[in-house]
Protein backbone atom coordinates (compact mmCIF):
# COMPACT_ATOMS: atom_id res chain seq x y z
CA UNK A 1 0.00 0.00 0.00
CA UNK A 2 1.47 3.31 -0.76
CA UNK A 3 0.18 6.08 1.25
CA UNK A 4 0.97 10.03 0.49
CA UNK A 5 2.17 12.25 3.21
CA UNK A 6 -0.74 13.88 4.63
CA UNK A 7 -1.01 16.02 7.62
CA UNK A 8 -3.26 14.48 10.99
CA UNK A 9 -3.73 16.33 13.57
CA UNK A 10 -4.72 15.28 17.02
CA UNK A 11 -7.99 16.52 17.19
CA UNK A 12 -9.63 18.07 14.34
CA UNK A 13 -12.30 21.32 15.87
CA UNK A 14 -12.39 22.91 11.95
CA UNK A 15 -13.99 19.37 10.66
CA UNK A 16 -16.36 19.38 13.23
CA UNK A 17 -18.02 22.85 13.34
CA UNK A 18 -17.85 21.94 9.16
CA UNK A 19 -20.50 19.06 9.81
CA UNK A 20 -22.90 21.18 12.19
CA UNK A 21 -22.56 25.05 10.99
CA UNK A 22 -25.98 25.54 10.67
CA UNK A 23 -27.11 24.79 14.08
CA UNK A 24 -24.26 26.70 15.92
CA UNK A 25 -24.50 29.88 13.93
CA UNK A 26 -28.25 29.27 14.77
CA UNK A 27 -27.95 28.54 18.37
CA UNK A 28 -25.24 31.83 18.54
CA UNK A 29 -27.54 34.32 17.07
CA UNK A 30 -30.71 33.54 18.69
CA UNK A 31 -28.71 34.40 21.67
CA UNK A 32 -27.46 37.34 20.48
CA UNK A 33 -30.64 38.37 19.25
CA UNK A 34 -32.03 38.35 22.44
CA UNK A 35 -29.22 40.10 23.96
CA UNK A 36 -29.60 37.37 26.93
CA UNK A 37 -25.94 36.74 27.81
CA UNK A 38 -25.88 36.05 31.42
CA UNK A 39 -27.92 32.80 32.32
CA UNK A 40 -31.37 32.46 31.61
CA UNK A 41 -33.54 29.87 29.64
CA UNK A 42 -30.46 28.48 27.31
CA UNK A 43 -28.90 27.56 30.28
CA UNK A 44 -31.23 26.32 32.05
CA UNK A 45 -31.88 23.91 29.04
CA UNK A 46 -28.45 22.43 28.78
CA UNK A 47 -28.39 21.69 32.17
CA UNK A 48 -32.06 19.84 31.71
CA UNK A 49 -30.50 18.23 28.77
CA UNK A 50 -27.21 17.39 30.09
CA UNK A 51 -28.51 15.52 33.10
CA UNK A 52 -30.43 13.43 31.44
CA UNK A 53 -27.41 12.41 29.25
CA UNK A 54 -25.45 11.54 32.59
CA UNK A 55 -28.68 9.91 34.27
CA UNK A 56 -28.18 12.75 36.93
CA UNK A 57 -30.80 14.69 38.93
CA UNK A 58 -28.97 17.35 38.51
CA UNK A 59 -26.49 19.41 36.55
CA UNK A 60 -25.14 23.10 37.14
CA UNK A 61 -23.01 24.65 34.35
CA UNK A 62 -20.08 26.31 35.75
CA UNK A 63 -17.36 28.34 34.24
CA UNK A 64 -14.81 25.46 33.20
CA UNK A 65 -13.90 22.16 34.34
CA UNK A 66 -11.58 23.84 36.82
CA UNK A 67 -14.42 25.75 38.64
CA UNK A 68 -16.04 22.23 38.40
CA UNK A 69 -13.91 20.60 40.95
CA UNK A 70 -13.27 23.75 42.95
CA UNK A 71 -17.02 25.04 43.77
CA UNK A 72 -17.85 21.09 44.13
CA UNK A 73 -14.66 20.66 46.63
CA UNK A 74 -16.75 23.81 48.36
CA UNK A 75 -19.78 22.71 48.46
CA UNK A 76 -18.39 19.15 50.06
CA UNK A 77 -17.24 21.55 52.78
CA UNK A 78 -13.41 20.78 52.13
CA UNK A 79 -10.76 23.18 52.93
CA UNK A 80 -7.91 24.02 54.94
CA UNK A 81 -6.44 20.77 56.89
CA UNK A 82 -8.11 17.92 55.30
CA UNK A 83 -7.09 15.94 52.41
CA UNK A 84 -7.85 14.86 49.48
CA UNK A 85 -6.70 11.58 47.21
CA UNK A 86 -6.23 11.46 43.81
CA UNK A 87 -3.89 10.09 40.78
CA UNK A 88 -0.89 12.48 39.87
CA UNK A 89 -1.50 10.72 35.79
CA UNK A 90 -3.89 13.56 34.87
CA UNK A 91 -4.22 17.46 33.94
CA UNK A 92 -2.98 19.78 36.80
CA UNK A 93 -6.56 20.87 37.54
CA UNK A 94 -7.81 18.25 39.32
CA UNK A 95 -4.98 18.63 42.07
CA UNK A 96 -5.13 23.10 41.35
CA UNK A 97 -8.52 22.83 42.52
CA UNK A 98 -7.81 20.97 45.84
CA UNK A 99 -5.16 23.25 46.68
CA UNK A 100 -7.35 26.29 45.74
CA UNK A 101 -9.99 25.23 48.36
CA UNK A 102 -6.92 24.99 50.95
CA UNK A 103 -7.02 21.42 51.24
CA UNK A 104 -3.72 19.55 50.26
CA UNK A 105 -3.26 17.03 47.30
CA UNK A 106 -2.33 12.93 48.59
CA UNK A 107 -1.17 11.45 45.09
CA UNK A 108 -1.52 7.71 45.03
CA UNK A 109 -0.67 5.00 42.27
CA UNK A 110 -2.15 4.36 39.08
CA UNK A 111 -3.22 0.99 37.62
CA UNK A 112 -0.54 -0.32 35.23
CA UNK A 113 -3.33 -1.47 32.58
CA UNK A 114 -5.96 1.34 32.51
CA UNK A 115 -4.00 4.50 33.71
CA UNK A 116 -6.54 5.28 36.36
CA UNK A 117 -6.11 5.09 40.20
CA UNK A 118 -5.76 2.23 42.09
CA UNK A 119 -8.48 1.56 44.46
CA UNK A 120 -5.62 -0.42 46.91
CA UNK A 121 -3.13 2.84 47.17
CA UNK A 122 -6.48 4.63 47.81
CA UNK A 123 -7.42 2.61 50.78
CA UNK A 124 -3.65 2.71 52.07
CA UNK A 125 -3.48 6.81 51.62
CA UNK A 126 -6.67 6.87 54.18
CA UNK A 127 -5.71 8.92 57.23
CA UNK A 128 -8.04 10.61 59.66
CA UNK A 129 -7.57 14.23 58.02
CA UNK A 130 -8.78 12.41 54.46
CA UNK A 131 -11.65 13.76 53.90
CA UNK A 132 -12.67 12.92 49.55
CA UNK A 133 -11.49 11.01 46.66
CA UNK A 134 -11.56 12.45 43.56
CA UNK A 135 -11.26 9.79 40.52
CA UNK A 136 -9.96 10.97 36.94
CA UNK A 137 -11.69 8.72 34.44
CA UNK A 138 -8.63 9.25 32.53
CA UNK A 139 -8.50 9.39 28.70
CA UNK A 140 -12.60 8.53 28.69
CA UNK A 141 -12.61 4.98 30.64
CA UNK A 142 -14.20 5.15 34.07
CA UNK A 143 -12.18 4.65 37.00
CA UNK A 144 -12.76 1.36 38.97
CA UNK A 145 -16.41 2.89 40.70
CA UNK A 146 -17.65 0.07 42.70
CA UNK A 147 -14.44 -0.44 44.85
CA UNK A 148 -13.81 3.28 44.92
CA UNK A 149 -17.15 4.20 46.37
CA UNK A 150 -17.29 1.40 49.28
CA UNK A 151 -13.88 2.42 50.39
CA UNK A 152 -15.76 5.64 50.33
CA UNK A 153 -18.76 4.73 52.11
CA UNK A 154 -16.81 2.68 54.93
CA UNK A 155 -14.68 5.67 55.74
CA UNK A 156 -17.16 8.41 54.93
CA UNK A 157 -15.35 9.87 52.21
CA UNK A 158 -16.88 12.23 49.60
CA UNK A 159 -16.33 10.59 45.90
CA UNK A 160 -15.70 13.55 43.25
CA UNK A 161 -15.82 12.08 39.89
CA UNK A 162 -13.46 13.77 37.40
CA UNK A 163 -15.44 13.40 34.32
CA UNK A 164 -13.28 16.02 32.09
CA UNK A 165 -12.23 12.99 29.53
CA UNK A 166 -15.43 10.99 29.82
CA UNK A 167 -18.41 12.14 28.85
CA UNK A 168 -21.20 9.47 28.55
CA UNK A 169 -18.65 5.93 29.73
CA UNK A 170 -19.92 3.93 31.71
CA UNK A 171 -19.19 1.26 34.30
CA UNK A 172 -21.25 -1.54 35.13
CA UNK A 173 -23.83 -0.10 32.97
CA UNK A 174 -24.31 3.17 34.86
CA UNK A 175 -22.83 6.88 33.61
CA UNK A 176 -20.12 8.04 34.93
CA UNK A 177 -21.56 11.38 36.07
CA UNK A 178 -24.54 9.97 38.35
CA UNK A 179 -21.82 7.26 40.34
CA UNK A 180 -19.98 9.11 43.11
CA UNK A 181 -21.67 11.97 45.08
CA UNK A 182 -20.87 14.69 42.49
CA UNK A 183 -19.29 14.63 39.03
CA UNK A 184 -16.93 17.23 37.32
CA UNK A 185 -17.15 17.95 33.59
CA UNK A 186 -15.27 20.24 31.06
CA UNK A 187 -15.91 21.40 27.96
CA UNK A 188 -13.23 22.90 27.03
CA UNK A 189 -13.15 22.81 22.82
CA UNK A 190 -11.07 19.25 22.52
CA UNK A 191 -13.25 17.27 25.10
CA UNK A 192 -15.41 15.36 23.93
CA UNK A 193 -18.31 17.80 24.34
CA UNK A 194 -16.11 20.72 23.56
CA UNK A 195 -17.82 24.45 23.69
CA UNK A 196 -16.21 27.31 21.61
CA UNK A 197 -14.79 28.69 24.82
CA UNK A 198 -14.30 27.65 28.70
CA UNK A 199 -17.64 25.71 30.13
CA UNK A 200 -17.64 23.07 32.32
CA UNK A 201 -20.74 21.69 35.22
CA UNK A 202 -21.27 20.00 37.66
CA UNK A 203 -23.55 16.56 38.09
CA UNK A 204 -25.13 15.28 40.76
CA UNK A 205 -28.18 13.27 42.58
CA UNK A 206 -27.45 15.71 46.01
CA UNK A 207 -30.00 18.26 45.75
CA UNK A 208 -27.84 19.76 48.78
CA UNK A 209 -24.61 19.97 45.99
CA UNK A 210 -26.52 20.95 43.46
CA UNK A 211 -28.42 24.32 45.00
CA UNK A 212 -24.22 24.95 47.12
CA UNK A 213 -22.84 24.49 43.97
CA UNK A 214 -25.28 26.96 41.87
CA UNK A 215 -25.24 29.60 44.08
CA UNK A 216 -21.29 29.48 44.67
CA UNK A 217 -21.14 29.78 40.75
CA UNK A 218 -23.34 33.07 40.82
CA UNK A 219 -21.80 35.38 44.13
CA UNK A 220 -23.71 33.19 46.91
CA UNK A 221 -26.85 34.80 45.99
CA UNK A 222 -30.29 34.03 45.61
CA UNK A 223 -31.25 37.37 44.28
CA UNK A 224 -29.55 40.10 42.80
CA UNK A 225 -28.04 42.31 45.45
CA UNK A 226 -28.26 39.58 48.67
CA UNK A 227 -25.71 37.39 49.00
CA UNK A 228 -26.64 34.27 51.27
CA UNK A 229 -22.65 33.07 51.21
CA UNK A 230 -19.67 33.92 50.50
CA UNK A 231 -19.40 32.78 46.06
CA UNK A 232 -17.78 33.14 42.78
CA UNK A 233 -17.91 34.47 39.44
CA UNK A 234 -17.90 30.94 37.72
CA UNK A 235 -21.12 31.08 35.87
CA UNK A 236 -21.14 29.11 32.49
CA UNK A 237 -21.31 31.67 29.94
CA UNK A 238 -24.91 31.77 27.99
CA UNK A 239 -23.50 31.46 24.34
CA UNK A 240 -21.57 28.58 25.53
CA UNK A 241 -24.66 26.92 26.87
CA UNK A 242 -26.53 27.59 23.44
CA UNK A 243 -23.71 25.78 21.63
CA UNK A 244 -23.27 23.03 24.15
CA UNK A 245 -26.83 22.17 23.77
CA UNK A 246 -26.94 21.77 19.86
CA UNK A 247 -23.77 19.57 19.97
CA UNK A 248 -25.25 17.90 23.23
CA UNK A 249 -27.46 16.03 20.03
CA UNK A 250 -24.81 14.55 18.42
CA UNK A 251 -22.78 13.25 21.26
CA UNK A 252 -24.22 9.74 21.11
CA UNK A 253 -23.17 9.21 17.19
CA UNK A 254 -19.37 10.99 18.15
CA UNK A 255 -18.67 8.67 20.70
CA UNK A 256 -19.68 5.87 18.55
CA UNK A 257 -17.34 7.22 15.58
CA UNK A 258 -14.58 6.88 18.66
CA UNK A 259 -15.03 3.94 19.63
CA UNK A 260 -14.67 2.32 16.67
CA UNK A 261 -11.73 4.30 15.48
CA UNK A 262 -10.21 2.83 18.44
CA UNK A 263 -11.78 -0.60 17.97
CA UNK A 264 -10.02 -0.33 14.21
CA UNK A 265 -6.24 1.31 15.97
CA UNK A 266 -6.80 -2.02 17.98
CA UNK A 267 -7.04 -4.59 15.18
CA UNK A 268 -4.43 -2.58 13.07
CA UNK A 269 -1.62 -2.31 15.66
CA UNK A 270 -2.50 -5.82 17.07
CA UNK A 271 0.63 -7.13 15.31
CA UNK A 272 3.02 -4.55 16.89
CA UNK A 273 2.46 -6.19 20.55
CA UNK A 274 5.72 -6.19 21.65
CA UNK A 275 6.84 -3.08 19.96
CA UNK A 276 3.93 -0.55 21.48
CA UNK A 277 1.21 -1.89 24.32
CA UNK A 278 -2.29 -1.22 23.53
CA UNK A 279 -4.98 0.51 25.44
CA UNK A 280 -6.54 -1.83 27.56
CA UNK A 281 -10.28 -1.58 28.45
CA UNK A 282 -11.44 -2.97 32.18
CA UNK A 283 -14.58 -5.33 31.18
CA UNK A 284 -16.85 -3.06 33.67
CA UNK A 285 -15.75 -0.38 31.63
CA UNK A 286 -16.75 1.43 28.77
CA UNK A 287 -14.52 4.01 27.30
CA UNK A 288 -15.94 7.22 25.49
CA UNK A 289 -12.14 7.53 24.03
CA UNK A 290 -11.50 10.95 24.60
CA UNK A 291 -7.62 10.04 23.94
CA UNK A 292 -6.37 6.94 22.82
CA UNK A 293 -3.06 5.84 24.37
CA UNK A 294 -0.24 3.26 23.43
CA UNK A 295 3.08 3.26 25.79
CA UNK A 296 6.37 1.82 23.93
CA UNK A 297 9.84 2.63 25.64
CA UNK A 298 10.61 4.69 22.65
CA UNK A 299 8.21 6.77 22.67
CA UNK A 300 10.33 10.19 22.01
CA UNK A 301 11.66 9.10 18.95
CA UNK A 302 8.04 6.90 17.69
CA UNK A 303 6.87 11.09 18.57
CA UNK A 304 9.25 12.83 16.71
CA UNK A 305 8.73 10.52 13.52
CA UNK A 306 5.07 11.57 13.78
CA UNK A 307 4.93 14.64 14.10
CA UNK A 308 7.94 15.14 11.14
CA UNK A 309 5.40 12.68 9.15
CA UNK A 310 2.72 15.09 9.59
CA UNK A 311 0.52 13.18 12.17
CA UNK A 312 -0.21 15.05 15.46
CA UNK A 313 0.62 13.05 17.94
CA UNK A 314 0.94 13.99 21.88
CA UNK A 315 2.01 13.20 25.34
CA UNK A 316 -1.10 13.15 27.91
CA UNK A 317 0.88 14.13 30.27
CA UNK A 318 4.73 14.35 30.06
CA UNK A 319 5.37 15.00 33.89
CA UNK A 320 3.42 13.76 36.46
CA UNK A 321 1.33 16.27 39.00
CA UNK A 322 3.43 14.76 41.87
CA UNK A 323 7.11 15.76 39.93
CA UNK A 324 5.48 19.67 38.97
CA UNK A 325 7.60 22.14 40.50
CA UNK A 326 4.28 23.71 41.29
CA UNK A 327 4.03 20.90 44.27
CA UNK A 328 7.63 20.83 45.35
CA UNK A 329 6.15 22.04 48.76
CA UNK A 330 4.43 18.75 49.03
CA UNK A 331 7.45 17.25 49.38
CA UNK A 332 7.12 14.30 46.61
CA UNK A 333 10.46 12.66 44.87
CA UNK A 334 11.40 10.74 41.71
CA UNK A 335 10.75 6.92 42.94
CA UNK A 336 7.59 7.91 45.02
CA UNK A 337 5.19 6.73 42.33
CA UNK A 338 6.97 4.30 39.75
CA UNK A 339 3.76 3.01 37.84
CA UNK A 340 3.00 6.69 37.44
CA UNK A 341 6.09 7.66 36.64
CA UNK A 342 6.63 4.87 33.90
CA UNK A 343 3.77 6.05 32.05
CA UNK A 344 4.34 9.26 31.97
CA UNK A 345 7.87 8.29 30.53
CA UNK A 346 6.53 6.24 27.69
CA UNK A 347 2.63 7.27 26.86
CA UNK A 348 2.12 8.62 23.41
CA UNK A 349 -1.20 9.82 22.37
CA UNK A 350 -2.74 8.96 18.63
CA UNK A 351 -5.42 11.15 16.96
CA UNK A 352 -8.94 10.73 17.55
CA UNK A 353 -11.65 12.23 16.87
CA UNK A 354 -15.10 11.90 15.26
CA UNK A 355 -14.76 13.09 11.91
CA UNK A 356 -10.86 11.32 11.10
CA UNK A 357 -11.37 9.60 8.14
CA UNK A 358 -10.44 5.50 7.53
CA UNK A 359 -7.13 6.95 5.36
CA UNK A 360 -6.06 9.66 7.84
CA UNK A 361 -5.81 6.38 10.18
CA UNK A 362 -4.48 4.12 7.88
CA UNK A 363 -2.13 6.54 7.17
CA UNK A 364 -1.16 7.22 11.18
CA UNK A 365 -0.74 3.71 11.19
CA UNK A 366 1.18 3.08 8.15
CA UNK A 367 3.81 6.02 9.99
CA UNK A 368 4.06 3.93 12.98
CA UNK A 369 4.88 0.87 10.92
CA UNK A 370 7.12 2.26 8.89
CA UNK A 371 9.22 3.56 12.24
CA UNK A 372 9.21 -0.10 13.73
CA UNK A 373 10.20 -1.36 10.07
CA UNK A 374 7.59 -3.58 9.66
C1 LIG B 1 -9.61 19.35 30.93
C2 LIG B 1 -9.50 18.77 32.27
C3 LIG B 1 -9.76 19.50 33.44
C4 LIG B 1 -9.98 20.98 33.44
O1 LIG B 1 -11.02 21.43 32.66
P1 LIG B 1 -11.04 22.96 32.16
O2 LIG B 1 -12.40 23.07 31.55
O3 LIG B 1 -9.93 23.11 31.17
O4 LIG B 1 -10.87 23.84 33.34
C5 LIG B 1 -9.73 18.84 34.65
N1 LIG B 1 -9.43 17.54 34.72
C6 LIG B 1 -9.12 16.81 33.64
C7 LIG B 1 -8.80 15.35 33.79
C8 LIG B 1 -9.13 17.40 32.38
O5 LIG B 1 -8.82 16.66 31.30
Amino acid sequence: MSVMTQSVPLVDLTAQYESIRLEIDAAIQSVIARTAFIMGPDVREFEKHFAEYCTSTYAVGVASGTAALELTLRACNIGAGDEVITSAHTFIATAEAISAVGARPVFVEIDPRTYNIDPDAVAAAITPATRAIIPVHIYGQPADMDRIMAIAERHNLAVIEDAAQAHGATWNGKRVGAIGHAACFSFYPGKNLGAYGDAGAVTTNDARIAELVSLLRNHGRHSKYLHDIKGYGERIDTLQAAILLAKLRHLAKWTAHRQRIAARYDELLADLDGEIVLPYVHPAAEAVWHLYVVRTPRRDALLGHLNRSGVGAGIHYPTPLHLQPAYADLGYALGDLPVTEAVADTCLSLPIYPEMTDAQQEYVVATIRSFFDV
